[in-house]
């Protein structure tokens, strides 16, 4: 079965050809401008290729209620053009074929459990920490929406005590994870972007304070059997075990699973089996998991 998938980020829209058992069998990049712009060119790339349905993971906020007029749409967005949006509607009119909609971070972890590192959990988080921070949450065999979707990267976090100077980086939160944390964070605190500041070892340590915090408050509330982390700022080879170890720290032995030992920790918080496609492959399955909704 042939099916689309569409990975749309702030950069890039991916988009690819492939299966329902996560087969990618071609992908292309169109760079992300203004709706009318880049839509047709995504929509030219997938017409008259015999798609029974494409699955759209996009970057939010985005209405995932399929009980609300605005389903499919972008919502209240700074991306010129985006905001209120249909944009499921679009792909959905001129392909004629079922569109399932999600976030991208919702795509990744639909991906990783699909067919990736957290293959067989029912219960499972993907954390990006790249410009922005953003969370995909599976929860009891499904993804959680909610009354929007998560956007657990603005949860508020104390503050470390050597960086109360620092304004943080989200114009809505002074203290959130993504404003304190997310690869703009460090950019802004720091003057150089995360990739030339490896050998800084202060940068790390308090990346780290940070996401371990998040971390420690993302497996209190969604109880996840495993975390996916991932992200430019993951790209920092030291950064997994440090992010552990804090993780353990907040957690301070509360709970007493093999996982939360720091060897446990080595194989539940982890990157993506998926590499750089989680998201595109998890916008394969929710095409097929729309196909299948619409044939009942
Ligand atoms: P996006 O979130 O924009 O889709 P990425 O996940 O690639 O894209 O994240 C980009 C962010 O990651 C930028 O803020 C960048 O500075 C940061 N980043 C990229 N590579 C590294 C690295 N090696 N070390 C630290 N930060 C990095
Ligand atoms: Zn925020």
């Amino acid at each position: 079965m042939l099916l689309g998938g569409i990975e749309a980020g702030g950069t890039k829209m991916v988009c690819a050809l492939g299966d329902e058992n996560g087969n990618l069998k071609e992908r292309v990049s169109i760079p992300t401008r203004e709706p009318e712009k880049c839509v047709p060119e995504m929509i030219d790339y997938f017409r008259g290729r015999g798609i029974q349905a494409l699955g759209l993971a996009t970057f939010g906020p985005a209405d995932l209620n399929k009980n609300s007029p605005l389903y499919g749409h972008i919502l209240k967005t700074p991306k010129p053009g985006w905001e209120g949006y249909d944009f499921a509607g679009a792909f959905r009119k001129e392909l004629g074929v079922p569109v399932g909609f999600d976030t991208d971070v919702n795509g990744a972890i639909l991906g990783e459990v699909t067919w990736g590192a957290a293959k067989g959990c029912s219960s499972a988080i993907y954390i990006t920490v790249g410009t922005g921070i953003g969370v995909g949450v599976y929860v009891n065999g499904g993804l959680l929406h909610g009354l929007m979707h998560p956007e657990a990267g603005h949860i508020l976090l104390a503050r470390h005590p050597d960086d109360t100077a620092f304004a943080g980086g989200c114009p809505f939160h002074r203290n959130c994870a993504e404003g304190l944390a997310a690869g703009r964070a460090i950019e802004l605190r720091w003057g150089q972007k995360g990739a030339a500041l490896s050998d800084r070892k202060e940068v790390w340590e308090l990346e780290s304070y940070y996401l371990g915090q998040a971390i420690a408050d993302y497996i209190c509330t969604y109880s996840p059997e495993k975390i996916i982390l991932w992200g430019g700022v993951m790209h920092q080879p030291q950064m997994f075990d440090l992010v552990r170890e804090k993780t353990l720290e907040f957690l301070s032995g509360y709970f007493t699973q093999k996982q939360f030992t720091p060897e446990g920790m080595k194989d539940y918080i982890t990157a993506p089996a998926l590499g750089d496609n989680p998201g595109i492959m998890g916008a394969l399955k929710l095409a097929a998991m729309q196909l299948a909704q619409e044939e009942n």
